[in-house]
Formats: structure tokens, sequence, C-alpha cells
């Protein structure tokens, strides 16, 4: 059961264009608690449910691309060591991303997109 939509407004990795599933429905359970995941081609999402948090979720989204390693992901600098990626307008009720047509008041989800430039090495 998908809601219909034009493919334009599929929410799609900025990245690597893979489209993405459906974020859990509840937000966040307390502040810093930002539902993240791995795509495919290395980038990590986060999802900010208010649309409002996006600097806390880009925090957590490098923190968690740097496996929990803090001082590491603080020395990290954007740019030299990871490119940022945003995806707003986002409707969560359609799971559709509304081009354009958003305003900082409309309410609406975000997500922000994080890929580390150097190759994680194993070990
Ligand atoms: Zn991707």
């Amino acid at each position: 059961m998908f809601p219909t939509y034009r493919e334009s407004e599929r929410p799609r990795c900025p990245f690597c264009e893979e489209p993405f599933g459906r974020p859990p429905e509840a937000g966040p359970r307390s502040e810093g608690d930002f539902y993240k995941w791995l795509c495919p081609c290395g980038a990590i999402g986060a999802y900010d449910a208010t649309g409002h948090n996006l600097g806390e979720a880009l925090m957590e989204a490098i923190v968690f691309a740097c496996d929990d390693d803090w001082d590491k992901a603080l020395s990290m600098e954007s740019e030299k060591d990871y490119e940022i990626r945003y995806l707003d307008s986002y409707r969560a009720a359609e799971h559709r991303v509304l081009g354009g047509r958003a305003t900082p008041k409309s309410g609406l989800a975000a997500f922000v997109f994080v890929k580390l430039k150097v190759a994680k090495d194993a070990e």
C-alpha cells in the first residue's frame, strides 16, 4: 500500500539517489535521539521529525559515521572530512518530499545526510 506520488517526490538519498523507506513514525523520544540509518552508498541519514533540530541531527549522524567515537567526530571538518546534504520539506504522513513549497514554519520534517570523504579503514 503505497501512496501515489510523482517520482520526483519520492524521498531519495541526496548522494546516490537511492529511494529510502519511511522512518519510524515516532519522533525523537528525547533530545539527541534521532533515527539514523546507513545508506547502501555509505552515507548516514538522520531524520529530524520536527525540521528544527538539523544541527543536532547532523552531529549525531557524524558521530554515528565515526562508530560513536565523539573525539574523532569532533575533530572532523566539514567539506574536508565529510560532505553534508540536506533533504527537507518532508511530509511524513505521505512519505513524500514537497519540492520548494515549504517554509520554515510549515512544520515539515527534514533529513540530513553525511558522507565521510575518507574510506573507513577496518583496522
Ligand atoms: Zn546513498
